[in-house]
């Protein structure tokens, strides 16, 4: 048998096109670009403005099951389903996230797919790419920055100390910098306090980055933003610090989406990256309706199982931008379905039909929800070389038994060829008319009935929790008339409820909120349950470890 190449040695293999080539295939001249080498550009605000006049594409939104640590493949399926239209004629357009340093140096490795479906230079888009990480990371920090020596140059907007929600950013898992205190020093070095970091993608920025519709909305979003309360119990704004020009400034590059190709050369639009566990879960609003606007056909992806990502595409991506879209495609892997049913992941290469049909719950419920936002569904089998004939065979009879339609992914290892079942499928599926928008919850409604919504609905629990400081705070939003916004649930993705360990279709359960926090730039109320953290941290044998390069700049390990 042939040595199975890993991403990196794949993707060093590709044979790359000039970046101006690739533009010019979704319609972009070379003054549309701002280039960062040969193979990577930013595209400009005059093209973003010419296209604007253009019809819609479709769109096709990628999602999964409740994943395994390593991740299922959605990002792959993208990729190689993008690859895969285009292989069948249709102009078809790529829309992922930005990976963040913290996952490619933790456990999970990059994020730029995988196998024969890859976007690429893979090992630019994993580092640090265009900048936009460090401008956002730079736009937070400054904020910070502001906030403190504001308290420390006389507080005339009576900041209390003790209300300090902004928190410092840093694109790393350092569990280290969860809890600090910051001030120490002395008279000269401001009011100590305590004070926590999250990662980069956790942050409110990248929110608005990714919510924004152009850069004076955005603008317009980081004056919004809420640091702090004064001693009257009042918000006070990044606006009334006087720092939000200066926040965009750092934005004016970042807010321009990205545009690279994929193994096949296939255009694609890399922007924006917050997680879906800690944050909103989905790519810019600017590079997905400019990428609907450049191709027939438009695939994009959220974060992490449908519960999270899609849930958070459905309810806040949606609604703000009024885009739908016109088919849902949910990748299932057998290892995780066995998962599911009880099988050990040190197993899951050893063949278990019953633990698969015992499994087959959890992705059984991620299509229950998909259809209550009315949209037509697919599952697609990302297809690992450990599958056996056995277990396909089953999870197609499972699919067809449950009513919904399923094609076989071999995109990981044959690229757009191995995706052209699923492409076929995903074209036949956006020929069922399109309803109108549908969310789960009014945003007009209450916090407690809106998060409940979402727990009954998508989680199938029974209830919510929230702690007395949640309860009070939901009571301080309701009385500054805060709480008529979307609201976004921070949560473990490897269960639909808020342990961790209930893997399959867990049912009586409740979740636990504990943090209930505005983030009025961004539009939306984050809601934090009791097991996550918004600062990650490294596992015992980080992926860095295995990372290396050599004298020719060659990277080896990026996984
Ligand atoms: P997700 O987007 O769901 O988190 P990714 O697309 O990033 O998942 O894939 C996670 C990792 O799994 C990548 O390293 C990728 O190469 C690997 N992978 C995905 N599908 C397959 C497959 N069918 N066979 C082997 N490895 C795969």
């Amino acid at each position: 048998m042939s040595k199975v190449l890993s991403d990196i040695e794949i993707a060093q293999q590709a044979n790359l096109e000039p970046i101006v080539k690739i533009a010019e295939k979704c319609g972009l001249k070379e003054d549309d670009l701002e280039l960062y080498g040969k193979y990577k550009a930013k595209i400009s605000f005059g093209a973003i403005k010419r296209l604007a006049a253009k019809e819609d594409g479709k769109l096709v939104l990628v999602t999964a099951i409740n994943p395994t640590p390593a991740g299922e493949g959605k990002s792959m399926t993208t990729i190689g389903l993008g690859q895969a239209l285009n292989k069948l004629g249709h102009k078809t357009m790529i829309a992922l996230r930005e990976p963040s340093l913290g996952p490619v140096f933790g456990i999970k490795g990059g994020a730029a797919g995988g196998g024969y479906s890859q976007v690429l230079p893979m090992e630019d888009i994993n580092l640090h790419f265009t900048g936009d990480m460090h401008a956002i990371t730079a736009a937070n920090n400054l904020l910070a920055a502001a906030i403190d020596n504001h308290v420390h140059q006389g507080n005339t907007l009576k900041i209390d100390v003790r209300r300090i929600i902004w928190k410092r950013v840093m694109d790393m898992n350092d569990r280290a910098l969860r809890g600090i205190v910051v001030g120490l020093g002395g008279k000269v070095c401001g009011f100590p306090r305590e004070d926590h970091f999250m990662i980069t993608v956790a942050s409110e920025i990248m929110a608005i980055l990714c919510l924004a519709h152009d850069l004076m909305d955005l603008k317009k979003r980081m004056g919004d933003i809420i640091v702090a309360y004064n001693l009257d119990g009042n918000p006070v704004t990044a606006r009334d610090l006087q720092v939000d020009g200066a926040m965009a400034i750092l934005m004016k590059d970042a807010i321009k989406p990205n545009l690279v190709q994929t193994t096949e050369n296939t255009p694609a639009l890399v922007h924006g990256g917050p997680f879906a566990n800690i944050a909103h879960g989905c790519n810019s609003v600017v590079a997905t309706k400019l990428a609907m606007k450049m191709g027939d056909i438009t695939v994009t992806e959220a974060g992490f199982g449908a519960d999270l990502g899609a849930e958070k595409f459905l309810d806040i991506k949606c609604r703000f931008a009024g885009i739908k879209p016109d088919a849902v495609v949910i990748v299932a892997t057998i290892r995780a379905l066995k998962m599911h049913g009880g099988v050990k992941k040190t197993e899951l290469t050893e063949e278990n039909l019953e633990a698969l049909e015992n499994g087959f719950a959890n992705l059984a419920k991620h299509v229950e929800n998909m259809r209550k936002f009315d949209v037509p569904v697919l599952v697609s089998i990302n297809k690992f070389i450990t599958d056996t004939k056995a277990e396909i065979s089953l999870l197609k009879k499972l699919c067809e038994d449950f009513g919904v339609d399923v094609a076989l992914n071999d995109c990981w290892a044959k690229g757009g060829e191995g995706g052209v079942e699923m492409a076929e499928h995903v074209l036949e599926l956006m020929k069922t008319k399109k309803t109108p928008y549908k969310p789960i919850y009014d945003e007009k409604d209450t916090i407690p009935n809106k998060v409940a919504a979402i727990v009954k609905e998508i989680y199938g629990g029974d209830g919510v929790i929230f702690e007395t400081a949640a309860q009070k705070q939901v009571k301080e939003l309701e009385h500054l008339g805060l709480d008529k916004m979307p609201v976004c649930i921070a949560k473990t993705q490897y269960s639909l409820s808020d342990d961790p360990e209930l893997l399959g279709r867990p049912a009586g359960f409740k979740i636990t909120i504990k943090d209930v926090r505005i983030c009025s730039g961004a539009g939306f109320i984050v809601c934090q349950t009791s097991n996550i953290m918004t600062m990650p941290g490294l596992p015992k044998v980080p992926a860095a470890n295995r990372m290396d390069i050599d004298e020719n700049g060659v990277i080896t390990g990026l996984f």
